[in-house]
């Protein structure tokens, strides 16, 4: 596997699959290299923690960090080019471009993070432009942004496939994510109540079940597939989580 820091030393060879992450890689990160590695001939992992999507007091400093380890995880699941550009190349001085999803952006996750969305929509369309992939990998479990990378993808017509697969969780329900690091155990065991309330796929039954928690939002979601879709606070941790609702 190649770890490439630049744009101009990117090169990739026959059908491209795009995996854009974060880092911290788990399972979840790993399902997707490996449905990437089932389709291409090349396969792209970017790894950037993208400053454009978090906002003022979130935890952009925080944010774990290893790029060795995650470099031994994604050659493991079959990444050919660990792609992680610095900040500056990608958000050089002067950079003023941004693509906005007027509805779509603000509502849910949007409400609580109101320059979200404009970040991961304009990382998603610079990396689709750098990397060229014929077909790009995202989580259901992010369910709002990988209904925004689709609309943005049809809006502005990128000639790349998109590709959503399903969530991976830990054997007691909760789903995996790099925020799940920040968790102390009495947390983790609080944030069960999270995947527990999401089951009852009914969302008075989910609100009721997650009384006592600080709450952002619990609503069903008219994506594609339909979704009830949560956000709580775990102390200092915001953990999001969603199920697919196959009765549409
Ligand atoms: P991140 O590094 O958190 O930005 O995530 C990179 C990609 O992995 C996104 O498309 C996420 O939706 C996806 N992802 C994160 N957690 C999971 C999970 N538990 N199951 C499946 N995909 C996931």
């Amino acid at each position: 596997m190649k770890v490439v820091r630049s744009a101009a030393a990117l090169s990739t060879e026959g059908p491209t699959g795009l995996v854009p992450t974060m880092g911290g890689f788990h399972e979840g990160h790993l399902s997707l290299f490996r449905a990437a590695r089932d389709e291409n001939d090349t396969v792209v992992a970017s790894l950037f923690v993208n400053p454009a999507q978090f906002g003022p007091g979130e935890d952009l400093g925080q944010y774990p960090r290893d790029e060795e380890r995650d470099a031994r995880a994604a050659e493991g699941a079959g990444v050919d080019v660990l792609f992680t550009p610095g900040a500056d190349e990608l958000y050089p001085p002067g950079f003023e471009t941004w693509v906005e999803l007027e509805q779509l952006g603000h509502t849910l996750e949007g409400k609580f993070r109101p320059d979200h969305f404009r970040g991961v929509a304009t990382i998603c369309l610079k990396l689709f432009n750098i990397v060229r992939p014929d077909r790009a990998y995202f989580g259901q479990k992010d369910a709002q942004q990988a209904a925004v990378v689709k609309r943005m993808v049809a809006d502005l017509n990128v000639p790349v496939k998109i590709r959503v697969l399903p969530t991976i969780r830990d054997a007691d329900g909760l789903a995996l994510s790099s925020r799940n690091a920040y968790l102390a155990p009495e947390e983790r065991e609080l944030a069960l109540t999270l995947p527990r309330a999401l089951a009852t796929r009914d969302p008075e039954a989910a609100r009721a079940a997650l009384n006592g928690l600080d709450v952002d939002y619990v609503a069903v979601a008219d994506f594609e597939p339909r979704v009830l879709a949560a956000a709580v606070r775990i102390g200092k941790t915001r953990l999001i989580d969603n199920v697919v609702l196959e009765d549409q």
